[in-house]
């Protein structure tokens, strides 16, 4: 193909991918913007086939195959189950990028062919991608109960990961120095390793934050295979997922008044997880009869939605609550947390899934906004993001987290199974307070409950 052709086509392609990921900012336009990076990277890759002598059977065999396994995965995957099929994914473009950057490297088949830029840039990407594919297998194994899900810690770990680190490091540099195969393939196994090693200590909680990272570090592998293998494409499709990646590993760390640093070397979650609740005072337990005679009477409710709603699969429950309430004349609005549930925009899916219009969806912001007027607050199966000790007690882990304000509302009712805290493993004074009600019950059951109960009002 005419080399200004494939670079018009690229630079197409590279276009899509920007408008896409502009798009994907809104629900609104979110499956439009899918659509568009989707084209571009069709067509990316028609340029690259086209422009490459390749075998096109082993292509299309190896591109059916790989569609049918992840169109299946798709349709079968739980909401609850997301994290880890991101980090399963995360962790074979990792892969991908690795394999190639090998491949190229041993073309030259130990002869010093690469200039010093190309074999660093090889150097970095199969380090890169290597640690991306380890860490992110283990990511996975912990999200999906296959290892412990607590940080897995031992004496010396960080000198040991140091250590790793400074292998890799001396590798790189035998490897730049002679372009050998054998330290080329030591820097893969230790890199390797190392994801695996950075990847255990930390807490499976945290693991949607490391998955964001990761999907950074997945980006940047990628965008240095690109400048081995020249292809442009790939370079600008790298550096986006790099950047967005990194861009949403900080937004989830500020939402939790969390460094990044404390994320990867904290070990969160490693007392929390063996310290019980904490009760203190009385809690007043309720019944969905009493919960719906409040809601019903309400002018306005607001729903705030978490990670037991998911757990529960409640959502299409909650939008049958909601519209009996609509049809009364209730106004009803949900407050979304920017880390309610397990990822990032979990909770804007869950709700999506269930038809509830966009307008309704209220940001931090707004919610906190509108809560000092609003009747009922219905809190479902969250906790760490309306806990006031965030706000108010300055010895709490998660102080400084911005929170949903739900006790200035004049009522909040808590629908969850017991007193057992969340995420962060602490107890919730909003559980205690005057103007909590807590139903105690699965979050499902309970608005299955609350539809029979609103029936009768
Ligand atoms: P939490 O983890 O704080 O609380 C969830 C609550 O749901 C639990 O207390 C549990 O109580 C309850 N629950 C579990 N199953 C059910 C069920 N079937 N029915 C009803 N309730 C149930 O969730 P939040 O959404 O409030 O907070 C998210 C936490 O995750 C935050 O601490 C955040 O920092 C963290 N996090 C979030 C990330 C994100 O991107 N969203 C990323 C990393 C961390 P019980 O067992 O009594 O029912």
């Amino acid at each position: 193909m005419n080399v200004n052709l494939e670079a018009l086509l690229y630079l197409v392609a590279a276009v899509a991918f920007i408008i896409g990921l502009k798009r994907l900012g809104s629900p609104r336009t979110a499956r439009n913007g899918n659509m568009i990076s989707g084209g571009g990277m069709a067509l990316a890759i028609v340029v690259t086939l086209i422009d490459n002598e390749v075998s096109w059977a082993v292509l299309v065999a190896g591109a059916v195959v790989g569609s049918l396994i992840g169109a299946v995965l798709a349709m079968r995957v739980k909401m609850t189950a997301m994290p880890q099929m991101v980090a399963a994914f995360n962790g074979f473009g990792g892969l991908a990028s690795a394999l190639v950057v090998g491949a190229e490297f041993l073309r030259g088949d130990g002869e010093a062919i690469f200039p010093v830029e190309v074999i660093l840039t090889m150097i970095l990407s199969v380090f890169i991608g290597a640690v991306t594919f380890t860490g992110s297998m283990i990511a996975y194994a912990k999200l999906q109960g296959l290892l412990s899900g607590s940080p897995i810690t031992y004496p010396g770990q960080k000198v040991a990961n140091a250590a790793l680190f400074a292998g890799i490091l001396g590798f790189g540099v035998w490897t730049q120095a002679t372009q050998q195969s054998l330290p080329f393939v030591i820097v893969a196994v230790i890199s390797l390793i190392l994801g695996v090693a950075m990847v255990i200590p930390i807490g499976g909680a945290d693991m949607p934050v490391v998955i964001a990272l990761l999907n950074s570090l997945s980006g940047m592998a990628a965008a240095a295979t690109g400048f081995v293998i020249d292809n442009s494409a790939l370079v600008i499709a790298g550096a986006l997922v790099g950047a967005s990646g990194i861009i949403l590993s900080a937004l989830m760390c500020e939402a939790m008044n969390r460094s990044l640093t404390n994320v990867l070397f904290g070990a969160f979650g490693a007392v929390s997880e063996q310290s019980g609740p904490t009760v203190h005072g009385d809690v007043r337990s309720t019944t969905a009869d009493d919960v719906a005679i409040a809601l019903a009477y309400a002018n306005r409710v607001v729903v705030v939605p978490g990670y037991g709603l998911a757990v529960a699969q409640a959502q299409h429950a909650l939008r049958e609550v909601a519209s009996i309430l609509e049809r009364r004349g209730v106004e009803v609005r949900y407050g979304i947390h920017p880390v309610a549930g397990r990822m990032p925009g979990h909770m804007n899916v869950l709700l999506a899934e269930a038809d509830v219009p966009y307008d309704y969806l209220l940001d931090l912001d707004q919610t906190n906004a509108m809560l000092p007027r609003t009747d009922v607050v219905l809190v479902l199966g969250a906790n760490d993001v309306v806990n006031p000790a965030a706000r108010d007690d300055s010895g709490s882990p998660i102080y400084g987290m911005p929170i949903l304000e739900v006790d200035h509302a004049r009522t909040v009712v808590v629908v969850k199974r017991s007193l057992s805290p969340g995420f962060a493993g602490i107890d919730n004074p909003l559980f205690y307070k005057d103007g909590t009600m807590m139903l105690f019950a699965d979050a499902k059951k309970a608005l299955n409950d609350l539809v029979a109960a609103l029936d009768l009002v």
